[in-house]
């Protein structure tokens, strides 16, 4: 009985196995017979494409090596009070801005390499492509700069700097948020632009795609196979990018409470490295799209990405992806019943970030730096209302956010302790850390935001530097508003 049941066992095994075989096999003979299979597959033509994809990529990331060098220079030559260092400057984007890529590359090749005795055709096409990338760098780098604020140069050299020394340590580090969108944007078209390599015989993507066209005599399957690699790429890399420059994104937010409409289609780009201070009048909405931000308040639509993640979705575990995201209260809702110590390491130890040793390490100096490691082991009872800010902040630094997003900070402080919890504020900012500040202490908002966002009746009504803002405000509401608190 037993033997029998094992034996129908096994017969079903083997039935299947050849069923699954042969459903295989069919499946393989009839890819075989696809136009497909002949012409990209047979004699292992498919191998050139990798072979030649990796020649793209090696002359596009070399080219914008040379390319950023070269625009470095340029644009400093550019800026340059040496009207010989500008005409140099100028003479070189002119020209290689105005003749075709195609041209120039085999002006590099058969009239000035060839000659010399360099035939490395990759290699031409690397310094022929920097040399072109260099000029548009060479743009971008000096537009970046001379978007800097004036003043930032004559402050960095009244307090003895040398010109050297204000642009590596001021001026650059600010112009660099502006670069990085056309640059990395360059860099993407320098990737398709290459594809006219195959002019001096460099077989790079788009020219083994060319040859398979030739070997086969079929161009359809080769060259949109060639497209949909370089489309890959591209939209790879440009996602790529806009993750590393964007922390958040906000896409046609709204937030009913009941029928009262709070959040009126908000869209907004937060990216990496912005402070991004929020004013408005009460009530207009400011604290719901702060902790819509990271899902304190649920959205009724739109949605909102985190790095690149949509934390709208209900897949999302936004438990993680609050870890990277600080907050901040006007109540500073520090934990009664536990110290400060117990309240900065209470999270990194109980979701196993750290060790309690590192945490309370950690937590100590964090507390040391804010002056406060004498208050290690009292409750926050005790302490004063900027002191437990200055903890709340602390406590949410200890989980290394990669954003702090504070609410009305300072408006729950006697005014003498305002001070203390703006400057770590400051401090934080001057480290790098993106921040999203709603806060009434416009001399903040001056002082530190790359951008305020006016909130008015649930949208963002105007959004622009702190300059134009003070300045030069737009709409009649935000005149009024600036007129009532300033
Ligand atoms: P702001 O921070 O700009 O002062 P809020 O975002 O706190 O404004 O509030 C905007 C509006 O939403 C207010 O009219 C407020 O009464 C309403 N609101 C906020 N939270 C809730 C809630 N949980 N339930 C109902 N209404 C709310
Ligand atoms: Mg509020």
């Amino acid at each position: 009985m037993w033997l029998s049941f094992l034996e129908t066992v096994n017969m079903w095994l083997s039935f299947l196995e050849t069923m699954w075989l042969s459903f295989f096999e069919t499946m393989w003979l009839s890819f075989k017979k696809t136009i497909f299979y002949n012409t990209m597959i047979a004699d292992g033509r498919w191998l050139l494409i990798p072979k030649g994809l990796g020649v793209t990529l090696l002359i596009a990331f070399c080219a914008i090596i040379i390319g950023s060098v070269l625009g470095c220079m340029f644009a400093l030559f550019k800026i340059s009070r040496k009207k010989v260092l500008n005409i140099i400057a100028d003479v070189y984007v002119t020209v290689i801005r105005g003749i075709p890529m195609a041209t120039q590359l085999m002006i590099f090749y058969f009239v000035i390499f060839s000659p010399m005795g360099m035939s490395n055709a990759v290699l031409v096409a690397i310094i022929s492509f920097g040399i072109n990338s260099g000029a548009y760098c060479t743009e971008i780098f000096r537009a970046g700069i001379q978007g800097v604020d004036h003043g930032q140069m004559e402050a960095g050299r009244s307090l003895g700097l040398s010109w050297w020394q204000t642009m590596y340590k001021i001026i650059l580090p600010q112009a660099f948020r502006t670069i990085l969108p056309t640059y990395t944007s360059e860099f993407i078209i320098l990737i398709k632009e290459t594809s006219v390599a195959s002019f001096i015989a460099v077989v790079d993507l788009q020219k083994a795609c060319d040859n398979i066209r030739n070997a086969t005599f079929n161009a359809w399957i080769p060259l949109l196979s060639c497209a949909a690699i370089y489309l890959c790429l591209t939209l790879g890399l440009t996602k790529l990018f806009s993750l590393l420059e964007k922390r958040i994104e906000v896409n046609n937010l709204v937030k009913r409470f009941g029928n009262h409409v709070v959040l009126n289609d908000v869209t907004e780009k937060i990216s990496k490295g912005e402070k991004v201070v929020i004013i408005g009048p009460s009530g207009s909405g400011k604290s719901t799209f702060l902790r819509c931000l990271n899902l304190l308040e649920v959205p009724t639509s739109g949605h909102i990405l985190f790095e690149g993640t949509d934390i709208t979705d209900k897949n999302t575990n936004i438990d993680v992806l609050r870890r990277k995201m600080g907050m901040v209260f006007q109540h500073f809702n520090l934990f009664p019943h536990l110290t400060v110590l117990q309240n900065i390491t209470l999270a990194p130890i109980t979701l196993k970030l750290q060790s309690k040793e590192e945490a309370e390490e950690n937590a100590m100096r964090l507390l040391k730096r804010i002056g406060l490691a004498d208050k290690a082991n009292v409750h926050p009872s005790s302490i004063s209302g900027g002191q437990k800010q200055r903890i709340a902040i602390v406590r949410s630094l200890a989980m290394n956010p990669d954003v702090i997003l504070f609410d009305e900070p300072t408006s729950a402080l006697d005014p003498e302790m305002v001070g203390e919890v703006l400057q770590l504020m400051k401090d934080l900012a001057n480290d790098g850390m993106t921040m999203v500040v709603v806060t009434h202490e416009m001399g903040f908002a001056r002082e530190v935001a790359t951008r305020i966002l006016f909130m008015d009746g649930g949208v963002i009504a105007e959004s622009d530097t702190p300059d134009k803002i003070f300045q030069n405000p737009e709409s009649p509401r935000l005149k009024q508003f600036l007129n009532a608190v300033l």
